[in-house]
Formats: structure tokens, sequence, C-alpha cells
């Protein structure tokens, strides 16, 4: 275990906001406390297990590093469309059906990658923590790196030995951390997914992306939002101890201000599985686990909507965009 002080602002001193072991993986019965700096007010998880200690906290199947065949690619995709149509009310005389639907019921909230590259803008996408390619995250296989590659160059940062042999195979260039991606290589657009909460040392990470985006490039930080619902009413709602930091909207953009990546857009979003999947954990009252059928969980959606638009949502993603130099024309880049 190591003891730190704040990555952002230096400050040592902090006090202890929630505690809380893995109720969610089970990996250990140790108790973690995420606590506060009294300098700038960023959450971060102190002590933490160390670089060479956090894998062990890992669940052995926690991240998408498999490749899955194409048929389960297309029923995901099939499952998502169906849970977010006008017609998966239709499901509710089959429960079992229901109930999966039920776990996939989430708000559309725009793909900023595709909007991007979409709006005519250039150059090649990096994305740090890209598993095996098939898939990113909230926005399914259409924005992962293998699907990219029709509209851009690609490359991708990844820890995981398998997957990068994988990628290396599709062609895709492929580093195993910050530190071995060249100085000459520059990106137009770079992104992570739910990976700067697990990172030791997030002011690198916003150092790199200033570094590596041309000028006129964005960086896309999709992570928990701790100013979300659900963690103003259970501060200790949080998958410790692999989640090292506990960001706000504000802690996001101040990292970006100070390396000169200017916020473009902060969205944040909530989806009814969240509140059911901690209810099942023991992580949030267990009259939400009940939450499980496919009316339930729209009506659920249609009453997270308004938080969401107060910035309450459980989940966010913000778009900073690195400045031009003096003079240039906004967009010529
Ligand atoms: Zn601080």
């Amino acid at each position: 275990m190591e003891y730190v002080s704040c990555d952002y602002c230096g400050c040592a001193e902090s006090g202890v906001v929630a505690r809380q072991t893995d109720l969610l993986h089970r990996t250990t019965d140790e108790v973690f406390s995420i606590v506060r700096c009294a300098g700038c007010g960023l959450h971060y998880t102190n002590p933490r297990p160390g670089p060479d200690e956090i894998g062990r906290y890992y669940a052995t199947d926690y991240a998408f590093h498999a490749s899955p065949p194409a048929w389960r690619r297309w029923a995901d995709r099939a499952l998502d469309i169906w849970a977010n149509s006008p017609l998966a009310g239709l499901a509710r005389v089959l429960s079992p059906v229901a109930r999966r639907l039920a776990a996939r019921v989430r708000p559309m909230v725009g793909d900023p990658v595709l909007e991007y590259y979409r709006s005519g803008r250039e150059g090649t996408f990096l994305d740090i923590g890209c598993g095996s390619g098939w898939h990113a995250h909230y926005w399914g296989g259409q924005s992962a790196v293998l699907a990219l590659r029709k509209r851009a160059a690609v490359a991708g940062v990844e820890v995981s030995d398998a997957a990068r042999a994988s990628l290396s195979e599709s062609g895709v260039r492929c580093w195993a951390t910050l530190a071995a991606v060249p100085d000459s290589e520059i990106f137009g657009l770079i992104r992570m997914n739910w990976s700067l909460e697990h990172v030791h040392a997030p002011n690198a990470y916003f150092s790199f992306m200033a570094s590596h985006l041309k000028p006129g490039g964005r960086a896309i930080i999709a992570v928990p939002n701790y100013d979300g619902l659900i963690y103003r009413l259970a501060p200790d709602c949080v998958e410790l101890p692999v989640h090292l930091y506990h960001f706000r909207p504000k802690d996001i953009l101040a990292y970006g201000a100070r390396h000169g990546l200017r916020g473009i857009s902060v969205t944040t979003f909530s989806y009814p599985e969240m509140f059911r999947a901690a209810a099942a954990a023991g992580l949030w009252p267990s009259a939400f686990s009940s939450c499980s059928g496919i009316v339930a969980a729209k009506e659920m959606l249609r009453t997270l909507a308004p938080f969401d638009q107060a910035g309450w949502g459980n989940d966010m993603v913000v778009v900073l965009e690195k400045s031009l130099p003096p003079g240039a024309v906004s967009g010529s880049a």
C-alpha cells in the first residue's frame, strides 16, 4: 500500500469522505478510503495499492480483452437497438428477455468520436486502453478502433499482451504504455474510455495528450462522475480499490486547463442498470434490485433525465480541445 499526495495540486492534507471494500468483484476484504484533497477538492483513494500491487485487485475477467465471435457482436448490437426502441415493451410477455433488455436501457449519448470525424475534422485516432479493438464501452463496436479504420488512421495503447498481439495481426499500431509512444507521433483525437479513474498519475496522461495532440485536436475523456446522483447519496458506492480517482467535471476541466486543453463540452448520463447492479452488490438500497423489468427501466430512465441535464449523471464524457497557435483561424487545423 502506498500513501500519496494529491496528483493535481501536490497537497498532502486530506479528509476521509467514504470507506468501502470490494463488494463488486470480491477480490479482497480490505477496506479502502476515499479522501478529499484539502487544497483543491480532488477525491482519490488513499492509501492505495501501488503500481506493482494493483494487478491482484482486478478480477480475472475484468476487461474486454477477448475478440468476440461475429455472431456475438451482431447479437449484442441487435439487443441494444431493441432495448432502446419503442418496441422494447413487447418483451414484457417474455420475462427472461425483458430482464436482459432492461439491463441495456440507457440514454442516447452522442458519440464524440464519430461527431469529430463526421464534422470533417482530421487526424490519427489514438485510443488509450483500447482492449482488443472490438468494443468501445458505452458506444459499442461501431466506435471501436477496428471499426474506425474506415474513417481515419488508428492506433492504440493497451496493457494486455494478448489484445496488443491481436491488434498487430489486424495491422493496428499499438503500444503497451504511454512512454512507448514515440514523441514524433501526433494525433487528431485521443480517447480514454473509463480508464483515467484507474491510473496512478492522471496528470501524466493530460501532459501526454497536450504534447501529442495537434493544435485544434481533441481529447475525449469518459469516466464515472463523482458529482453524480448515486455518489451524492452514497459516496461509498464505488468500485474500490481499482478506481484510484473519483473525478467531478470541474476536476477534469481543471486538469485540461493546466495543460492548454480547453473544455468544449461536458455530458453527464445515468442508466437504470447501474442502480440495480449496485443494489445487487450491496452498495445501494436493496429496494432497487427489483427495478429489473423493461417497463420499470424505461420509467426510471425518464426520471433520471433531468438529473443528467443538471450534471448529476453517474457517468460523464468530457471533450477538451488543444488551443490553436495565436493568429490561427479556428477550424483550419
Ligand atoms: Zn489537490
